[in-house]
């Protein structure tokens, strides 16, 4: 491609993010929180009563909400979603030597959290119909690499056990669950979900975060609804929901006065304040996606106009919360990409590369891995742009 027309699409994809986000001030954040009046209702009862910190009944009332909402049965809160997935692997039993099978193209806890058990991610490829694991690729990295003893799967080329599969659902997508979850089966390795992105979507009618033996959620300040700092572990199992409420508070018997704690637990419980905003944003939620739905509507619309690019827009079957808009180039050109970004940024319309894989940061560059050439395509075509659900009238 030419430096003419590489100025071109930009300009046309500028022109197109411009006009969805119409006369919104500039600069126009990627993402920015939406707080509701009873959100500051809430914190305000939290200063004035002085329950501020990890006890207090609006932690007890989020949990309950969000287990009503995602249909999960039991729903443990944490003080961010990279601390819900390390407690989610360990109660699925990952420990030191393990390997964990999670795609290269995510966010950096998801592979940090692998690491914090001393286990090891091994990074599996994506499907570019959903950025999610792509599970027949998966079944085949894994019957060629993969061999069952003492009833898991073990890596035959590290000889370490293969101890979980964490899908991710990118941007808000589900990644195919129906393949994911046969896949976990038939090689006796639970699913947990990092569903950090995707509170809101559901995959045939179902939440996402609910498929595997455990599941979590981030309610970071750039996620749909924000708590300031957040997570949630998700499970159906009332046992590992119980571990998780006492691993996350310091691992603490109950006792009316002594302080005895059974093992080396973390402190990791959200607290009141944060809590205290999740019950209002929760409350709003299906505004706020729907807000998002109708913002996604108009970038696929304002994208048509576009030779050499679309706006990604995930699998039928599933319903996504459109968190984040993904326009995705028709060819992974990194000049192009930079050039895109740069006149973006340029107008004042904040946007972003999609993650560099996990496999090329240093710190993973001898982690085990699949075949990744979907992942290493599909990095230098994504480019996040202006979500905000604020953008449309809510
Ligand atoms: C946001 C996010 C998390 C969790 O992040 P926290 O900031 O710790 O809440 C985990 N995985 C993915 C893919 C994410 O996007």
């Amino acid at each position: 491609m030419t430096a003419s027309t590489q100025i071109q699409l930009a300009d046309a994809i500028v022109k197109a993010v411009g006009q969805v986000v119409g006369d919104a001030p500039r600069l126009v954040p990627l993402h920015a929180p939406e707080f509701s009046d009873q959100a500051l209702a809430n914190v305000t009862e939290c200063v004035t009563t002085g329950w501020v910190s990890s006890a207090g009944a609006f932690v007890t009332r989020f949990e309950q909400d969000t287990a009503a909402y995602t249909g999960a049965a039991h729903a443990v809160a944490t003080v961010n979603g990279t601390a819900a997935l390390h407690i989610a692997l360990l109660l699925a039993g990952v420990g030191p030597d393990d390997e964990v099978i999670i795609p290269s193209l995510t966010f950096i806890a998801t592979a940090a959290a692998v690491s914090y058990l001393n286990a090891t991610p091994h990074f599996a490829d994506i499907d570019p119909a959903t950025l999610g694991l792509d599970p027949a690729r998966l079944a085949q990295h894994l019957d060629n690499i993969g061999e069952q003893r003492d009833g898991a799967c073990y890596n035959k080329q590290t000889g370490r056990r293969i101890a979980a599969i964490v899908p991710m659902h990118t941007f808000g997508h589900p990644a195919d669950l129906d393949g994911l979850v046969d896949l976990a089966q038939r090689h006796n390795t639970p699913l947990v979900e990092d569903a950090a992105e995707s509170l809101g979507s559901t995959f045939n009618g179902k939440h996402t975060g609910t498929f595997g033996r455990l599941g979590i959620l981030s309610y970071n300040g750039n996620k749909i609804m924000t708590t300031g700092g957040g997570g949630m572990i998700l499970t159906d199992d009332p046992d590992l929901a119980a571990q998780a409420k006492h691993i996350t508070t310091t691992a603490k018997l109950p006792h009316p006065y002594e302080y005895i704690h059974d093992r080396v637990g973390y402190n990791y419980r959200m607290p009141n304040l944060n809590a205290a905003l999740g019950v209002a944003e929760l409350a709003r939620l299906d505004t706020l996606i729907d807000a998002k739905r109708r913002l996604h509507a108009r970038y696929v619309r304002a994208l048509e106009a576009v030779d050499g690019a679309t706006m990604f827009t995930g699998p039928h079957h599933a319903e996504c919360n459109c968190w984040l808009n993904a326009i995705v180039l028709d060819r992974a050109d990194a000049e192009l990409r930079d050039a895109v970004l740069v006149a973006l940024n340029n107008a004042k319309l904040q946007s972003r590369p999609v993650w560099q894989p996990m496999h090329r940061l240093d710190t993973f560059t001898d982690c085990p891995r699949a075949d990744l050439s979907v992942t290493e395509e599909m990095a230098g075509r994504v480019i996040n742009v202006p979500s905000s659900a604020q953008l449309v009238e809510l």
